[in-house]
C-alpha cells in the first residue's frame, strides 16, 4: 500500500486530558498519525501510555470528564471532532466501526444475536426487515460461524466468548466502514480462538481494503497483523515505524527494553534472559520537564532531564522522539541493559520432590429442586482427571493450558486449596492429605503459593512489614525481633526499598506489590513454590523483573517451581520441562528445549501454531481448531482431544484411551498415533529464522 494515497483518518498534534480533582491531567500529549486505505496500525503501550484514550477520541467516546485539549482529528477528510451528535451519529457503525474487549458488555443480552445484527444494518441501510435478517445470517457465514442460522437464533449468554467476538466483527463490518477500531479485542480470549478471530481478522480487512486502528499490549499480535506500529509512552507517542522496521531496529530505548521484556517464541532463560525495564511510568500529573521515559532509560545524559525530544524522522517512514536516536540509528550505542546475566541451569532432574499419582479433582455441580425430585444423578465436572506426573528437585515444571483445561485446579489440589477426590500426592516422600487443614505446620512450610492477583492474596490493611513477618512467626516459630531482621533481607532480596516495611499493599504498584507476594511465598524456604499465572495482571517491562526474580530466588533458596501460565512463550522460556494440559488430562510432557522439535501431541502442535510470536521474521505452519473446549461436565470419551483434534484416526480416538508413548527425544505423548508416524507427518510448526 502506498503511502502516498490520501489518509482515511489524519490524526494532527492531538492532546486529550482529563478533568480530574488535582486538576487537568494530559492522557494524550501531541500526538500525530496518519492510517492509509488498507493499511492496519498498531498501536501498543503498556498501562497509562495513552492507547486507549486514543482510540476513544477516534471514536469521540470520551467521558464526560475527558476532552480535546489541541489538534485535529480528520475522517476522509471531514473534521471529526467539528461534528454533531447527529452527524456523527451518521458515521459511527456505518464508516467507523468499534470492536471492543469485551463482546458480551456491548452485545445487549436481552435481543437475539440475529435481531441485533439486523437492526444495526436497517440503521444505515435501506434493506427491509426481510432482507436485513437474511443478510445477518450471510454476515454469520463471513465471520466463519458454522451453523448460521441456529447462532442468530441464540441470545449473547448463549454463545461463547470466541464466537462473540466473531458476532462483534460481523457487527463491525456490516456496513462495510471505512475505519475500525480495535480496542484490545482478543485480549480476553484463549490463545487458540485469539488465532482464529485474528485469521478472520486480516482475510476480511485485506479482502475490503477497510483500514484499522488496532489497540494492544500484546507485541506477538501487533507483529502478526499490523503493517506499521506506533509506540505510546506516558501519553506521548515515541517511535513509529513500518513492523518490520521496527522488530528489527528499535530506535527508541523504551521500544528496546519492551521488546527484550518479551520472549521470544524459543527464547530460553540460560541463553537469552529477559531484559525488563527498572522502574515504572511516571505519573501523568507530574510528567518530567525532560523526556518522560529519562528516568527508566540507560542511555539517558543531561539533557535528556531537561529537555523535552522532538519528534523527528531519522528515516523516511520512521519517527522517533529521543535525543541520542543518531548514536542509535549508527549503532555507536544500544540500549540493550548489559547487567542482566543469563540464567545458569543445572541438572537435577534424578531427584524427584513432587510426585502425583492419577490426581483428580471432581466436584459435584448444583443441583436444581426439581433434579433432586426426579433423583437425578448429580453432574460432576471434572476439573483434573487422573494426572501422572512427577517434578525434579530444583526444576521448574510448567504447566500450560487454555481456560478449563484444569492447570489452576492442578495446582490447588497440590497446595490443599481445594480438596483432591483421588489419587496421591507426595512432597519430599510425606504423602500429603487432601484438604489444607489437616496438613501440619511441618508440611505447610514446604510448599507456597504465588498468585495471579496479589490484590487478593495481600491483606490491605496490613503493613509490607506485618505481611512478611507472619510466615516467619507462625510457620517457622522466630520470635518478632529475629523476623524483623529477615523481613528487612526479604525486601532486599526482592529489590525493594526497605521503608516500604511501613506501607500498604493499596500504596504499591502492581509490580510491588507481586514483589511483596512472593517475598511472603519464599519467607519460608519452601521446598516447592506454585506460581500460578504470576505476571499475567503485570505489564510487560515489570514482568520481564519479575520472572527474573523468581527464578533467582529459586536459585538461591534451591526449591523447585511449578509454574502455571496459558503464555506459551513465557512458560518455554522459564521452564526446564513442560506439561501441555487439555480438559483435565495431561496431553504432553517434555523438556521445554525440545518444546518446539516434533513430535508434538496434536493439541500441542495446534497450540504452538496459535500463539502470537512477537517477532514479524517467525514462519508458522497454520493449523486451526475447530471449535470451543468442551464442558469439563462432558468431557468427550476415548481421547479427551477428539472433538477437536485436527488429526483425528477414527473410532478409536472416540472409543479408547490413548497409550503413552515415548518420543526417541524423550517427549512424552498421549496419543494413539505412533510416535514414528507423528515424526513422519509433522513439520516443526515455528520456524526460526537462520
Ligand atoms: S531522550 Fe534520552 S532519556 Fe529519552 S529515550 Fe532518548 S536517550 Fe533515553
Ligand atoms: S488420540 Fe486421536 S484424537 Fe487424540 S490426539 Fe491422537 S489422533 Fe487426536
Amino acid at each position: 500500500m502506498s503511502d502516498k494515497t490520501a489518509p482515511v483518518l489524519a490524526i494532527q498534534d492531538l492532546t486529550v486530558g482529563y478533568q480530574t480533582r488535582n486538576g487537568i491531567i494530559e492522557a494524550v500529549r501531541d500526538v500525530s498519525l496518519e492510517i492509509r486505505k488498507g493499511q492496519t496500525y498498531g498501536l501498543v503501550g503498556e498501562s497509562g501510555s495513552g492507547k486507549s484514550t486514543l482510540a476513544l477520541a477516534v471514536m469521540r467516546y470520551l467521558s464526560a470528564n475527558g476532552e480535546v485539549r489541541k489538534g485535529s482529528i480528520t475522517f476522509n477528510d471531514r473534521d471529526l471532532l467539528d461534528m454533531s451528535t447527529n452527524e456523527l451519529r451518521q458515521v459511527w457503525g456505518k464508516e467507523i466501526s468499534l470492536v471492543p474487549q469485551d463482546p458480551f458488555s456491548s452485545l445487549n443480552p436481552s435481543i437475539k444475536i440475529g435481531e441485533q445484527l439486523a437492526e444495526a444494518l436497517r440503521q444505515h441501510t435501506n434493506l427491509n426487515a426481510g432482507e436485513a435478517a437474511t443478510q445477518s445470517v450471510d454476515l454469520l457465514k463471513d465471520v466463519r460461524i458454522a451453523d448460521p442460522e441456529n447462532v442468530a437464533d441464540k441470545y449473547p449468554h448463549q454463545i461463547s466468548g470466541g464466537m462473540q467476538q466473531r458476532v462483534m466483527i460481523a457487527m463491525a463490518l456490516s456496513t462495510e466502514p471505512n475505519l475500525l477500531v480495535l480496542d484490545e479485542p482478543t485480549t480476553a480470549l484463549d490463545v487458540t480462538t485469539e488465532a482464529a478471530v485474528l485469521d478472520l481478522f486480516r482475510e476480511l480487512v485485506y479482502e475490503r481494503q477497510t483500514s484499522a486502528l488496532y489497540v494492544t499490549h500484546n507485541l506477538g499480535v501487533v507483529a502478526g497483523i499490523s503493517d506499521r506500529v506506533a509506540v505510546l509512552y506516558a501519553s506521548e507517542l515515541v517511535e513509529d515505524a513500518p513492523t518490520k522496521d521496527l522488530f528489527a531496529q528499535p530506535l527508541h530505548p523504551y521500544t528496546r527494553g519492551l521488546l527484550d521484556s518479551v520472549p521470544r517464541l524459543g527464547q530460553r532463560k540460560d541463553e537469552r534472559p529477559l531484559q525488563g525495564i527498572p522502574g515504572s511510568i511516571p505519573g501523568l500529573q507530574q510528567l518530567p520537564t525532560g523526556c518522560v521515559y529519562a528516568d527508566r532509560c540507560p542511555l539517558a545524559i543531561d539533557i535528556c532531564f531537561d529537555e523535552r525530544p522532538p519528534l523527528d524522522t531519522p528515516v523516511e517512514g520512521r519517527r522517533v522522539r529521543c535525543h541520542r536516536w543518531p548514536e542509535i540509528l549508527s549503532g555507536e550505542i544500544d540500549a540493550r541493559r548489559a547487567d542482566v546475566e543469563a540464567i545458569a541451569v543445572e541438572d537435577y532432574s534424578s531427584q524427584p520432590l513432587l510426585d502425583l499419582d492419577d490426581v483428580e479433582v471432581h466436584y459435584p455441580v448444583g443441583q436444581s429442586l426439581v433434579d433432586t425430585v426426579r433423583r437425578e444423578e448429580p453432574q460432576v465436572v471434572k476439573a483434573v482427571d487422573g494426572v501422572d506426573l512427577t517434578v525434579g528437585t530444583r526444576r521448574t515444571l510448567g504447566i500450560v493450558g487454555e481456560s478449563g483445561s484444569g492447570k489452576t485446579s492442578l495446582a490447588r489440589a497440590i497446595i490443599g486449596l481445594v480438596a483432591r477426590t483421588g489419587g496421591e500426592i507426595e512432597l519430599l516422600d510425606m504423602a500429603l492429605p487432601p484438604e489444607l487443614n489437616t496438613r501440619g505446620k511441618d508440611v505447610l512450610r514446604h510448599l507456597q503459593i504465588v498468585f495471579q492477583n496479589p490484590d487478593e492474596a495481600l491483606n490491605p490493611y496490613m503493613t509490607v512489614g506485618e505481611i512478611l513477618r507472619r510466615p516467619f512467626v507462625n510457620l517457622l516459630d522466630e520470635s518478632r525481633q529475629a523476623a524483623d531482621e529477615k523481613v528487612a533481607e526479604l525486601l532486599q532480596a526482592v529489590r525493594l526499598p526497605a521503608e516500604y516495611t511501613e506501607r500498604r499493599p493499596p500504596q504499591l504498584s502492581g509490580g510491588e506489590k507481586q514483589r511483596v507476594a512472593i517475598a511472603r511465598a519464599f519467607a519460608a524456604n519452601p521446598d516447592l513454590m506454585l506460581a500460578d499465572e504470576p505476571v499475567s495482571a503485570l505489564d510487560v517491562s515489570v514482568q520481564a523483573s519479575v520472572l527474573n526474580l523468581l527464578n533467582e530466588l529459586q536459585i538461591e533458596n534451591a526449591s523447585t517451581t511449578l509454574f502455571i501460565s496459558h503464555d506459551i512463550g513465557v512458560v518455554a522460556y522459564l521452564s526446564d520441562e513442560i506439561a501441555v494440559m487439555y480438559l483435565g488430562n495431561l496431553m504432553e510432557v517434555t523438556d521445554a528445549d525440545q518444546l518446539f522439535d516434533v513430535p508434538y501431541h496434536p493439541y500441542t502442535e495446534a497450540l504452538l501454531s496459535a500463539v502470537p510470536a512477537p517477532d514479524p521474521s517467525v514462519k508458522k505452519e497454520r493449523i486451526r481448531l475447530e471449535g470451543d473446549i468442551p464442558s469439563a461436565i462432558d468431557v468427550p470419551t476415548g481421547c479427551p482431544f477428539h472433538t477437536r483434534c485436527p488429526r483425528f484416526l477414527g473410532d478409536v480416538c472416540v472409543d479408547e484411551k490413548p497409550p503413552w508413548q515415548t518420543a526417541p527425544n524423550g517427549k512424552r505423548i498421549y496419543c494413539h498415533i505412533p510416535v514414528e508416524e507423528l515424526m513422519d507427518i509433522q513439520k516443526p510448526v515455528v520456524k526460526f529464522e537462520e
